[in-house]
Order: structure tokens, then C-alpha cells, then sequence
């Protein structure tokens, strides 16, 4: 782990001020229900983007990244802030420039980024980023907004300026995240319920590196039959829908948006039974629900290929009930998560290797993380 302390000094010469740390995330369950304002069940990882920094007498903003060494940004906060050529600088500008639109009288600020968030691997270290920025500025500003707070800015960050339209889960569980802990989110009132993960799984992300393409359109295509099946059946979102509506309000939706919707309905059904599951450390419930989750993916939502499906199959077939996998993030490859018995883990690391390149002719990479905190702050004893 990069030392924030000397890794400041050697770009700044002077003491950092603080370090906001932000994690990575995964989806456990609920999956393309954010933006039914329906219900995800993500947790944070122990990835962790670290942001050290220190206030300025000036408008000016320094920005380093120990991951990306041969580029830096700068630019001044009294001016208007629009995109810069260093590519990932943005997601700093991004922020900044959220905290600019809604008045806060910022000022120069110098800052180092350390990072062990896989990126581009569904971990979401743009938000783990985003998070970690905002925390910087709020912690160096006094600004005392809370850690839901952060996590719209950052949100905001990503939609306005990233031009990504993310919902609030990913920046939401970085912010607010609990060691051991999965969190239930209402996207729509961004309520939280936490509950422990049972402490004989380990928690695997394995990303498929299957080439995703054309993304941005089958996504908004998916959200658009979302929209339309909820205005057949007279609702705003498909947070109310039930079962039995959308079935008597079939004839009036296309074939596609009915196996949209019904994606949608039983996935946010799935999320409670899930934490029910969990609560009661009923890891043969969960198996189960997470395998309807994948297959209701695959079928009804239409957003797995044969890469993701493998993996779960894999997964399956060495862990039967006593594990839980399926597809997990924005689909069309990507990455599934997998709760697999500790003393099972070697062997499905082994399986991987062995059998997903023989069948997909691509190399699957394997994380094992644990559980971490939401967004921490670290002031320096002697920055006053
Ligand atoms: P992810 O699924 O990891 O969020 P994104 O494409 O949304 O993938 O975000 C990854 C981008 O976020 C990177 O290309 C980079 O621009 C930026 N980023 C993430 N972590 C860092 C970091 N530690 N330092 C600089 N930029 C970062
Ligand atoms: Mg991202």
C-alpha cells in the first residue's frame, strides 16, 4: 500500500493535510433496479481509492494519481470547469465542478490519489473516485456534508459532467459501507439496512474480460422498455408493479417489455427475500436466489453472454448449494460474483483457470476481497 504521507511529500514538499479513502463496490443482488427506483443489495469492498490532500491559498487545484504517473491535471476553480485532455483528471474536474455549481466557495487544493480498485473490472472505482474526492474537499472546506450527501455529488459528477447515467448505488454503498456487512438501498428514499455476511463465505469477483460492446444503446434500450411497460400499466416507475398487474396489462406492451418488467418485479422481490436469507445465514436460500437472479438475467432481461454464464455454470457445478453465483454490474460481459466456503476457494480458483480459457479462449481474473468500510476520513495531527 502506497505511503500517502511520503507520496505527498515528494510531489508537494510540504505535510498533506487528510486523506478520504472511498472503497470499490460489488452487487450482491438487485440488478438493473436502480433506475425502476427499486432496490440493489451492494457491498463495499476492502479496494480502496485513497485521495490525501491539502488546502491552498490560491484558486489553483494540483492533481496526481500514483496510477497514472505520466499525467497530471491542474486548473483553477474560479473559472467555469470544462473538460481537460488527462482523461481520468476529469473525474476529478467532475466533481469539483459539482460542488461549483451549488455555490460552495471553493478553493486551490493539492492532491495525490493512491488506489488498489481494479479499474474497468465492474469494481467501480470511478465512483470509489468520485467518493474519495468529495470526501477531500468536504473534510478540507469544513463543509460537514454527509456521507449520503457525498455520494449524490459524486453521482451528480458522473451523470453531468462523465456524461454516464449511473444510478446512486455504486457512490451511495462507497460512501455509507460497513466492514462485514451487505447493504439493502431504496433507491428511491436511498434508505439503508445493513446485514452480516455469514463469516464462513469469501466474497469472489471474477471479471470475464469478455470484449462488452455497443453497451450505451442495449442499455438504454433496456430502460426505455422499462419506462413503456410502467406506462402500460399506469405507473410512474415499476417500483409498484406486481406480478398479477403486469400480466392483465400484457396485450397493451410488447413481448420485450413484458420480460422486461418481469425482470425488474421478481429481481426487487428477490433483494428482500435475499436479505432474509442472509439474516438467517441460509446460505441454501441464497444459492437459490442468486441462480434465479442470473437466469431471469439471461432470459428475461437478455443482458449475460456465454462468457458470464459459463462462469456461473463453473461455479455451480463445484459448489451446488453450498455457494451462490451469478452475473453481477451492467451486463454484456463484464464480471459475476460468487459467495463461495473459504475451504472451497482454491479449488474454484484452479477450475477457473483450467476451464474458462479452454471454453471462451479468454483468461478470467479472479479478486477475493473482503468486506470494507464506506468512506473514512484521516486528519494529519499536525495540519492546524
Ligand atoms: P469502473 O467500472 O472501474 O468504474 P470506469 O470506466 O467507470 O470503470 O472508471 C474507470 C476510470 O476512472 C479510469 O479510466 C480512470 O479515468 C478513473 N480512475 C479510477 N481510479 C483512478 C485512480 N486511482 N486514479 C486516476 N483515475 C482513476
Ligand atoms: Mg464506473
Amino acid at each position: 500500500m502506497t505511503d500517502m504521507y511520503q507520496a505527498f511529500r515528494q510531489h508537494f514538499q510540504s505535510d498533506l493535510q487528510g486523506i478520504a479513502s472511498a472503497p470499490g463496490r460489488v452487487n450482491l443482488i438487485g440488478e438493473f433496479t436502480d433506475f425502476n427506483g427499486g432496490f440493489v443489495y451492494p457491498a463495499a469492498l476492502q479496494f480502496r481509492t485513497q485521495v490525501a490532500f491539502r488546502l491552498r491559498n490560491d484558486d489553483q487545484v494540483f492533481v496526481y494519481s500514483q496510477n497514472y504517473p505520466q499525467e497530471s491535471d491542474q486548473f483553477s476553480v474560479q473559472n467555469q470547469l470544462a473538460p481537460g485532455p488527462c482523461q481520468w483528471g476529469n473525474y476529478v474536474r467532475a466533481v469539483f465542478a459539482v460542488f461549483q455549481q451549488r455555490e460552495y466557495a471553493l478553493k486551490g487544493m493539492e492532491l495525490v490519489i493512491a488506489s488498489d480498485v481494479p479499474q474497468g473490472a465492474g469494481l467501480s472505482s470511478s465512483a470509489a473516485l468520485e467518493v474519495a474526492v468529495a470526501g477531500a474537499i468536504n473534510a478540507a472546506l469544513s463543509l460537514t456534508l454527509s456521507p449520503q450527501q457525498l455520494a449524490v455529488i459524486g453521482q451528480q459528477a458522473e451523470n453531468d459532467f462523465m456524461d454516464c447515467q449511473c444510478g446512486i448505488m455504486d457512490q451511495l454503498v462507497s460512501a455509507t459501507g460497513q466492514a462485514g456487512h451487505a447493504v439493502l438501498i431504496d433507491c428511491e428514499s436511498l434508505e439503508r439496512r445493513f446485514t452480516p455476511i455469514p463469516k464462513c463465505l469469501s466474497l469472489l469477483i471474477i471479471n470475464s474480460n469478455y470484449p462488452r460492446k455497443l453497451v450505451d444503446s442495449a442499455y438504454n434500450q433496456r430502460r426505455r422498455d422499462c419506462e413503456q411497460a410502467a406506462a402500460a400499466m399506469g405507473l410512474s416507475s415499476l417500483r409498484e408493479a406486481t406480478l398479477p398487474m403486469l400480466e392483465q396489462c400484457r396485450a397493451s406492451m410488447t413481448a420485450d417489455q413484458y420480460r422486461r418488467a418481469r425482470h425488474v418485479i421478481t429481481e426487487n422481490a428477490r433483494v428482500f427475500a435475499f436479505e432474509e436469507a442472509l439474516g438467517a445465514s441460509d446460505i441454501n436460500a441464497m444459492s437459490n436466489l442468486m441462480r434465479a437472479s442470473h437466469q431471469s438475467l439471461k432470459h428475461d432481461f437478455e443482458v449475460t453472454v456465454p462468457a458470464t454464464d459459463g462462469l456461473v455454470a463453473i461455479c455451480d457445478d463445484l459448489l451446488g448449494q453450498a455457494g451462490a453465483a451469478r452475473m453481477t454490474g451492467g451486463g454484456f460481459g463484464g464480471a459475476i460474483v460468487c459467495l463461495c466456503p473459504h475451504d472451497r476457494v482454491e479449488t474454484l480458483n484452479r477450475r477457473i483457470k483450467r476451464e474458462y480459457p479452454q471454453q471462451f479462449g479468454l483468461e478470467a481474473d479472479i479478486y477475493q476481497a473482503d468486506i470494507g468500510d464506506g468512506l473514512t476520513l484521516k486528519i494529519h495531527p499536525c495540519s492546524h
